[in-house]
């Protein structure tokens, strides 16, 4: 008989069904010889509350959110950690010994973990990092890079008034640039960062010219289907190094996993081969 505990997390969202979180976790499941699972958990929005308090009643360890509960889940959680609440948005879940929810957000963390795993020789001092886009994931790409030591981050969002209100609520080191002055934010600039949708499956390019970015600068997209973006192809072309969006997904993944099995999985060559397989 094993006594070994068996462990489940899941994913709430609505709709789930795309997700590769199962492959991720049940890949570490499996090769860490855990007892365990990682499922699906579709949950309407108007049920969050009711789902996210059955989660100790049914014994589950967790779970992370999706579209469209992760700013939601901020009020109806009991803790909130500091990072989830500055980036505005909760996408995991810990079930606490007393019942208790801890809500916490990974994508920093993972953003960071991407970018430093894939290219070892930036570091925080390289110089000023521009930004494009002001949604949910460029909040968490900022807490990420400020807490690192970035001390200039140029953000260009199409809706000036979202890049205006993240400068505002950050404060140093994020200026915002006004989105027709986005080129000239990549003047001097060491790595590019797209937030935004645009390149992303069957959405057109992100719409801007590299021309002035030093050709040592980083250009990373956090869009990974597909893999290998039209603004990943145009920095290649021109001699600048990459960083996908896939590193992120998976990394995020990581410290989510910890809390829940107790062990700090890796990103291995496998692990990435398994998931671009399903992109
Ligand atoms: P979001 O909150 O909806 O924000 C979308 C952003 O894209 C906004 O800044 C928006 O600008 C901008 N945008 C949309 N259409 C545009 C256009 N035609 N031209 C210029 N900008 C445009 O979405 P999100 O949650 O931040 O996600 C953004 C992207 O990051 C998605 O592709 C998502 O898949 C990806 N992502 C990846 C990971 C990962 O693990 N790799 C994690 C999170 C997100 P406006 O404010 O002007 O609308």
């Amino acid at each position: 008989m094993n006594h070994r505990p068996f462990v489940v997390a899941g994913l709430m969202g609505w709709p789930v069904s795309h997700s590769r979180s199962p492959d991720i976790h049940n890949h570490w499941i499996a090769q860490l010889g855990l007892r365990g699972s990682y499922v699906l958990l579709p949950v309407a929005p108007e049920n969050l509350g009711q789902a996210l308090r059955a989660l100790p009643v049914l014994g589950i360890a967790g779970c992370n959110l999706t579209i469209p509960h992760k700013v939601a889940a901020m009020a109806l959680v009991d803790h909130v950690d500091p990072v989830a609440r500055r980036i505005g948005a909760v996408n995991t879940v810990v079930v606490q010994p007393d019942g208790s929810l801890a809500g916490r957000n990974t994508d920093a963390y993972g953003y960071m973990e991407s970018l430093m795993s894939e290219a070892p020789d930036w570091t925080p001092a390289a110089g000023p990092v521009a930004v494009m886009g002001a949604g949910g994931a460029a909040r968490a790409i900022i807490v990420g890079l400020a807490d690192k030591g970035v001390t200039e981050i140029r953000l260009c969002n199409r809706s000036p008034d979202k890049a205006l209100a993240l400068a505002r609520e950050f404060g140093a080191p994020v200026v915002a640039v006004p989105w027709e002055d986005r080129h000239a934010a990549l003047e001097g600039a060491a790595l590019l960062v797209n937030t935004t949708s645009q390149g992303m499956g069957e959405q057109p390019p992100l719409d801007l010219s590299l021309d002035l970015l030093p050709a040592d600068a980083l250009v990373s997209d956090l869009v990974y289907v597909p893999l290998r973006t039209p603004l990943l192809a145009a920095a290649q072309a021109r001699g600048n190094r990459t960083v996908g969006g896939l590193g992120m997904l998976l990394h995020q993944a990581r410290p989510a996993f910890e809390a829940w099995f107790g062990v700090m999985p890796h990103v291995t060559p496998a692990l990435r081969a398994l998931v671009e397989k399903s992109l």
